[in-house]
Formats: structure tokens, C-alpha cells, sequence
């Protein structure tokens, strides 16, 4: 037990969707808490904390303070078909139901021990879990402490939700989301496109999950309010209290070196360093970065087109291929791509992305526009050519290109050619140029945000919420 009289710190529980997306923008929530003064409690699921022991060669370098714990709760779904070494990422629409129906019983029990008073862990004092994890709401109010969601997209992905779910239609062209700029209808949030099945499980999750936002105590968003000043203004007058504390990797950068869990990496992937150096061999801005996250899965004839056109660019590239990029395929490139490329590419299976989009070789990023590579993109001042897929990725997309101004997209069905025309644009182009130009612009404006906005809104944050 405490001694009397000793101020006990305060102790937060993070709780992650299970996905990378969704991981590092939490894990870099919970660092700067730490900082801050927090007791942490981080929480992932078997499945994943499992792949990270694997990917970080043993638990030593994932436990790096005392008062920065790891636990685990089950995800409630059977282990995948591929082993665990395989590093396969699981079904999101399964993980969905699955953490909703199965996760809230393990973290009750999880916080009842956490509260069990040993000297070394404070009492849980507050619960800031995903957006979509919010069954999590109800531990903390069973236990009466503040309940916070992190929403990792962006702020209008929250209020096209919001908007669709209240006005439950969708009108072309939509131009009726407040704050929001006009979207086509493929931009806006695709599952609200897609479904059109009321039995949809999933159509249930989304209004449960949205529905249950309001029952915060606050969101945060891994957003900045320069970014999305319109959309942050319309949401705060339906949501709980909002705070744009982004880009949380730009703040985390802002703590001492001497802070042993800075660097701590949550990469599900084991990272491969060697593209550091490789990129270390190429001059600046000559080189383009692909990157299609976590989750994106390729068809064997988008693979080939993509790695024919970049060959066919005759620009350099860092291509990241996830031993699951093509479904049920490993070693997916042709023998003839590898002749044919040489020297100009290097293909790995997983980068620490926000130091190769950091690196000066770098002139440009070929994304799937997951709202974490954005972001990163747009800190790093990288200009990007957009390939979305699904989820927010269409939005994301529509910003950086129409908003923005960062960045040109490739249509759904890519072709070589397409490729190596819009790789050889945005490298080398006149509209190239101008993207980075605005690219270097809002990298100065994020910049600014960590100095200003997102650090008084991380403060106001602990003030006003976390620490009540
Ligand atoms: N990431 C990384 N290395 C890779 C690929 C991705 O570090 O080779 C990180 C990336 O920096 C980002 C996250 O994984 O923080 C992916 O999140 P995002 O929202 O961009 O896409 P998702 O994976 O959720 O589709």
C-alpha cells in the first residue's frame, strides 16, 4: 500500500484496436503520458503481443520502465490458420465483433487486479481506449473514472460518421457534412457507401460504436487543428469535448533523448534496417516510397502492373512488400522484375516508415493514404500519390489531393503505364514540384502545431480530463 499522505500518480489504461493503424498512434499516446507523469497500463491482445516478442526478439526490449507495463487480453478469435510466425494480418470485420463481444469481461478482470493496491501500480484512474473498442467505456465507468477515445483517423472521418449516422442517406454530391469539404460518393466513408444489407452485423457495430462516442468524457484525434480547423469546429459543437493532439509522433519526438521508451517501436513486422543504408547510397529527393500499410491486400495483377511501372519509371524506389501483400502468395515478384531493376530498387518486408520518409533521398511517397502514413507523409514534407483502397483511405485521399494540395491520385484500376507517367510526374514534374513545395509548407505548419496547439491541447487534455 501507499504510505499516507504520499500523492499516488495517476494511472492510465490504454487499450488499442488490434491493428497496426491503430497501435502506434495509441503507443505514442501512452509514451507521452508516461512522461508526463502517468502510471501506463498497455494492452494487447495475445495474438499481437505474441508477434511482437517475435518481431523484437524477446520481451527485454518491450519492457523498458517500471511504471510502463504491457498486459494482454484475448481478442476471442481462434489462432489464424497461418501460424503466428507468419505475421499474417488477421480479418478486421472479424476483430470487430470478435473485441466487442469478447473483450470487456478479460479487461474487468484486468483492471480488478490492476486495483488490487500493490505499492508499485496506483489504481487505475483513467481508461482511454480506441474509438472502436468502446465497450472499454463501461470498465471505466464501472469503476468511476473518465473513459477517453482516440479516434486514429482523422477528424472528418469522425464527422462523416457522425453525419451519415444521424442523417442515415446519402445525397450526391455531398456537400451536407458540416466542416467537411464536398466528397464525391466514392470518397466518403466506404462502409456507409457499401452497405446496403440493414443485417449487416457490421452496420450494427458502426452505430453502437458511434453511438457510444458521445458517452465519453472526451476525443482525442491524432489530428491538428490547423489541418482541420473547420471540421474540428463542427464536431465540437456535437461531441464530447474534442483535443487535437497531433501528430503524436511529431510530439514524441519532442522528448529527451535520455527518455528510454521514445524509440520503443510497436511494429507487428520485423522492421528491416538495411533500407536505411540503402537509401543513404542515393541523392536527395531521387528516390520514391511505397508503402501500403498493414491491411491492404493486392491482387497478382496489381502487384505485377505496380512493379512494372515502377520498374518502367526508371526512378529509384523502396518498395515494401508484406509477406502477405498478395493473398496466400509469399515471393510474389517475378525473377525478370528483379533483372530488370538492379540497383534502382530495394524491396523490403517492413521499414520503420517515419525514418525513411524523414531520410533525403526520399522525394515521394506512393500510398494507400491510411491516415497514419498521411500524416507521417505530410510532417516529413513528402509529396504522395494516392492509391486508396477502402475505409478512410478514399477521404484521406480527397483531402490530401483537393485540400491539401500534396498530392495526385491513381485511378482504382492502375495500369504500368499510368504508373510510370504519374511516378515520373511527381518526381520530376512541374506538378511535382508544386506538391512538395505545399508538402514543405504544411510540414512547417505541423511543426508548429507541437509547439503550439497540440502541446496545449495534450495539457488541457491532463488537466481537464485525465487527471479529474
Ligand atoms: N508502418 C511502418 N512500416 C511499414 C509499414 C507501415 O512502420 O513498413 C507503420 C506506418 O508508419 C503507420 C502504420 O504502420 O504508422 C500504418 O498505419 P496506416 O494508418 O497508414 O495504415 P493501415 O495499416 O492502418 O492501413
Amino acid at each position: 500500500m501507499e504510505s499516507p499522505g504520499k500523492t499516488q500518480k495517476p494511472h492510465a489504461i490504454c487499450i488499442p484496436f488490434p491493428t497496426q493503424g491503430h497501435i502506434n498512434p495509441m503507443l505514442k499516446l501512452a509514451i507521452l503520458l508516461h512522461h508526463k507523469g502517468f502510471h501506463i497500463t498497455f494492452v494487447h491482445t495475445e495474438y499481437n503481443y505474441n508477434r511482437l516478442l517475435q518481431s523484437h526478439s524477446g520481451a527485454a526490449a518491450l519492457a523498458l520502465s517500471p511504471e510502463f507495463q504491457f498486459a494482454t487480453i484475448t481478442d476471442g478469435l481462434p489462432p489464424p490458420e497461418k501460424c503466428a510466425a507468419a505475421n499474417s494480418t488477421q480479418d478486421i470485420r472479424s476483430l470487430c465483433l470478435s473485441t466487442r463481444k469478447n473483450c470487456l469481461a478479460p479487461l474487468n478482470e484486468l483492471i480488478g487486479k490492476l486495483n488490487c493496491h500493490t505499492p508499485a501500480v496506483p489504481p487505475v484512474s483513467c481508461v482511454i481506449t480506441d474509438i472502436i473498442m468502446g465497450f472499454a467505456l463501461d470498465a471505466a465507468e464501472k469503476i468511476g473514472v473518465p473513459g477517453v477515445l482516440l479516434q486514429t483517423p482523422a477528424a472528418c472521418e469522425l464527422m462523416c460518421y457522425e453525419s451519415y449516422l444521424k442523417n442515415g442517406h446519402l445525397d450526391t454530391p455531398i456537400d451536407w457534412v458540416p466542416g467537411v469539404i464536398p466528397l464525391r460518393l466514392k470518397d466518403f466513408v466506404d462502409f456507409a457507401v457499401q452497405t446496403t444489407d440493414p443485417q449487416d452485423p457490421m452496420l450494427d457495430f458502426v452505430v453502437q460504436e458511434f453511438d457510444r462516442s458521445s458517452k465519453a468524457s472526451a476525443i482525442i484525434i491524432n489530428t491538428f487543428d490547423e489541418l482541420e480547423k473547420n471540421v474540428l469546429k463542427a464536431l465540437s459543437s456535437i461531441c464530447p469535448p474534442i483535443y487535437a493532439v497531433g501528430s503524436l509522433h511529431l510530439l514524441l519526438n519532442q522528448l529527451p533523448e535520455n527518455n528510454t521508451l521514445k524509440h520503443m517501436s510497436s511494429s507487428l513486422w520485423k522492421e528491416n534496417p538495411a533500407c536505411l543504408s540503402w537509401l543513404d547510397s542515393k541523392p536527395e529527393n531521387s528516390v520514391i516510397y511505397v508503402n501500403f500499410g498493414s491491411i491492404v491486400v493486392l491482387t497478382r495483377q496489381q502487384l505485377n502492373e505496380l512493379a512494372w511501372g515502377l520498374a518502367g519509371s526508371k526512378k529509384n524506389f523502396v518498395w515494401i512488400v508484406r509477406s502477405d501483400l498478395v493473398r496466400g502468395e509469399n515471393d510474389a515478384l517475378p525473377v525478370e522484375f528483379w533483372e530488370e531493376i538492379g540497383d534502382r530498387g530495394f524491396v523490403a518486408a517492413w521499414s520503420n516508415q517515419v525514418q525513411v520518409l524523414n531520410h533525403a533521398a526520399i522525394g515521394g511517397f506512393l500510398t494507400h493514404c491510411g491516415w497514419n502514413s498521411t500524416m507521417e507523409s505530410l510532417c516529413s514534407g513528402v509529396p504522395m500519390l494516392c492509391w486508396p483502397f477502402f475505409s478512410d483511405q478514399r477521404l484521406n485521399c480527397r483531402y490530401v489531393c483537393e485540400e491539401w494540395e500534396i498530392g495526385m491520385e491513381i485511378g482504382g484500376d492502375v495500369k504500368r503505364d499510368e504508373v510510370v507517367f504519374l511516378v515520373r510526374e511527381l518526381m520530376d514534374g512541374e506538378k511535382g514540384k508544386m506538391l512538395r513545395k505545399r508538402a514543405l509548407e504544411w510540414k512547417k505548419k505541423a511543426a508548429e502545431a507541437v509547439d503550439g496547439s497540440s502541446s496545449r491541447n495534450l495539457d488541457r487534455l491532463i488537466g481537464e480530463v485525465l487527471s479529474v
